[in-house]
This record gives C-alpha cells, sequence and structure tokens, in this order.
C-alpha cells in the first residue's frame, strides 16, 4: 500500500498539497490549499468545509475519503502518558503515544509500520512484521494524539496541559524502511497549508539504515535524527539486532558524518541498556569510540520489561540502578554528554519496546 490509498478511495490526509492539487486538477490550486487547511483542522467530513461550493463538497464525497478507517482504543497511564491501540480496516494493529514529560511538554510517537522486520531482541514490536503504513495512517496518528492534547488542554483538569511540541518517529517500525509514505506525512505534517509543525522538533530514530539516511540527507525532509546504537560492539549488536548484519556500523558512521556535514545538526545516540549485556565498561569504550567526530549526545533507556524477550537463551533483564549508574559516570568520564530517558508509558506498556498493536 503505497499511494494513501484503503479498498482503493484514496485517503486525503495522506497527500501533501501539491500532490492534493494535482489530483484536483484543473481546479485551481488555492482549492488544494483550502482543503488541505481543513484536514489540518481535523474535520471528518467534506460537509464541514463551509468555503467550498456545495456541488464540489459533494463531487469530493464521492471521490475521496477524508480520514483513514480506524477504530481506536485508548489507555492511558497515572503518569500522564495515554496510549492509541489504533486498528485499520485490513486488521492491521499500532500504537501511537501522547508522552508528557515533568514540564508539562507534550511528546508525540508515531509508529511507520505494522510490527517490525528489524527484528531487534530486545523490543516487542520486533516479533513480527505485517506491513508498512501509508502516509495517512501516520498523518491520522498525530491527528489522534492532537486531539488527545487539545481536550486535556482545554479542560484544564490535568496539570500537563500543553499542546504537542515535539514529534518522535520511534513508535512501531523502522521509519527509514518506509521512508517515502513516512516522507509524505511529515510534509504534511510540517507543510504551511498542513499542520504546519516545525520539522527542527521532529525527529526520526532508526535502527541505523545507511542508504535510508542518505536519502533523508539528500532528500529531506529536514528532520533532526536519533540512531538507536545500543552497542558499538560489532558482533554483539548484530546478535541483539538481526538487521544490523546488512548494516556495517562503519557505514552507518559515514552516513551520519554525511548528515552533519550537510548541516543535519546534533544527533542522538539511543542505547537501550539490558542488564548484563551491554552496560560492560568496553561497551562505554567502544560508545565513545563511535561517537568521536560526531556531533552527538547519548540517550540512556533502561530496557523496559516484556514478558518472553530472551537473548541467545537466557530471558532478559532490566538493568539494575548500579549498572545504570556506573555505565553513565563511564561514559561521562570519556567525555560523552549523557542523559537518560524517564521511564515513562510502563503502566499501559507504551514505553519504548514494548508496543505491539496487542
Ligand atoms: S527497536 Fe525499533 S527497529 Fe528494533 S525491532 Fe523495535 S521497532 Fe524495530
Amino acid at each position: 500500500m503505497s499511494d494513501s490509498k484503503i479498498n482503493s478511495i484514496p485517503v486525503l490526509c495522506g497527500m501533501p498539497v501539491e500532490e492534493l492539487a494535482e489530483r484536483l486538477s484543473p481546479l485551481p490550486r488555492f482549492r488544494a490549499a483550502q482543503i488541505s487547511k481543513w484536514i489540518a483542522s481535523g474535520v471528518s467530513s467534506f460537509d464541514e468545509m463551509d468555503n467550498l461550493p456545495l456541488p464540489l463538497r459533494t463531487e469530493l464525497a464521492g471521490r475521496f475519503t477524508l480520514r483513514p478507517n480506524v477504530t481506536v482504543q485508548k489507555h492511558s497511564s497515572s503518569d500522564g502518558t495515554v496510549k492509541l491501540a489504533l486498528r485499520f480496516a485490513d486488521g492491521a494493529r499500532i500504537e501511537a503515544v501522547l508522552l508528557s514529560d515533568n514540564s508539562g511538554r507534550r511528546t508525540a510517537c508515531l509508529s511507520t509500520q505494522a510490527g517490525c522486520p528489524a527484528g531487534c531482541v530486545f523490543c516487542k514490536t520486533g516479533a513480527g512484521f505485517l506491513r508498512n503504513l501509508t502516509a495517512a495512517e501516520i498523518v491520522e496518528q498525530f491527528l489522534q494524539l492532537r486531539t488527545l492534547a487539545d481536550d486535556s488542554a482545554s479542560s484544564g483538569m490535568s496539570p500537563t496541559t500543553l499542546p504537542i511540541s515535539n514529534i518522535v518517529v520511534m513508535g512501531m517500525g523502522e521509519p527509514l524502511l518506509n521512508l517515502a509514505e513516512l516522507r509524505r506525512a511529515l510534509a504534511v505534517i510540517s507543510s504551511k497549508e498542513g499542520l504546519h509543525f516545525s520539522r527542527r522538533r521532529i525527529t526520526v530514530s532508526t535502527c541505523g539504515i545507511a542508504r535510508g539516511i542518505t536519502d533523508l540527507t539528500d532528500q529531506g525532509p529536514a528532520v533532526r535524527l536519533a540512531l538507536s546504537l545500543t552497542t558499538a560492539d560489532e558482533n554483539l549488536r548484530r546478535r541483539l539486532m538481526p538487521i544490523t548484519v546488512r548494516e556495517p556500523l562503519a557505514a552507518v558512521k559515514k552516513a551520519l558524518r554525511h548528515f552533519q556535514d550537510s548541516g543535519g545538526g546534533r544527533i542522538t545516540l539511543e542505547a537501550v541498556l539490558l542488564g548484563g549485556i551491554n552496560t560492560r565498561d568496553e561497551d562505554a569504550a567502544g560508545m565513545a569510540r563511535f561517537a568521536r567526530g560526531l556531533d552527538a549526545a547519548v540517550n540512556l533507556i533502561p530496557w523496559n520489561p516484556v514478558k518472553g524477550l530472551e537473548f541467545e537463551g537466557k530471558t532478559l533483564r532490566q538493568p539494575s540502578t548500579a549498572e545504570i549508574e556506573s555505565f553513565t559516570q563511564r561514559l561521562k568520564t570519556l567525555g560523552l554528554n549523557v542523559t537518560r530517558r524517564y521511564r515513562r508509558g510502563r503502566g499501559v506498556m507504551g514505553a519504548c519496546g514494548q508496543l505491539s498493536g496487542n
């Protein structure tokens, strides 16, 4: 499914305005801009587009659908995290998460695939892969999360009442294996005539698809980039993240340097910390070597427990506080800028590595 179609009816919310203008030709371009604005406002029917002539609204309703056909279930956690489980018409299930930090800043975490072909052993999503999401399905997640954020902001019920300030493409799937649809979705999300969300507040996280990083650098959009490094020990990394067998770290680093040489800005190196596996001193030293020559900050994510996941016959475990502390200190001593991600969303299985669509 690569053209925002579900059941052969084109879905408009995933179409950048230029594409929309082409589809609507010979209508004047300003009509595409009007429709794009309406979609960005969150309408769910053509009838609401009251600056369009009635016959045009009727014609559009016969040719297009505005948003994907989806059922949504909401799960809220006591720490302010809200997970949405979305089920599309073909049965594909995905999840999107609205995270709130202590200052009330809200981040939308979006998925790009139903399941994930990367197969990382520490991640529930990696247990299977169904299909790529369409641009419309990616935009839909943002629209749903924005409605949630707006509702709680206007109710004043929650201490966390800010609108969405950041987007991380870190949910289910490897974004750079679905770059064409992600690119269309981000065009809608960031365009002035669309949702007008700043690209500098959007971060795409990859497990290290070198050609995808290069493609993103050369063809845009100009967003921030995070690499899920996990470990710079190539052998261990290949065993933990099977897809990286095809993505040697030297090629990944070359692509990251190209990204930065082209003005891409600081990158984040993420490491999911697995108790007794990648928190050794040599892992810290390897990470520091990998970071050399890059403008990078390290983000440590203590593994969020998922029942049944194991590595080479051993059940995975969370890192102990002592392991986390000593690894963090080691990295700092080696001169790295280190942050630790809060364990938000665990209560609804909405934290990193816990998303599965079920
Ligand atoms: S960690 Fe990311 S890349 Fe790896 S399996 Fe999970 S979703 Fe896919």
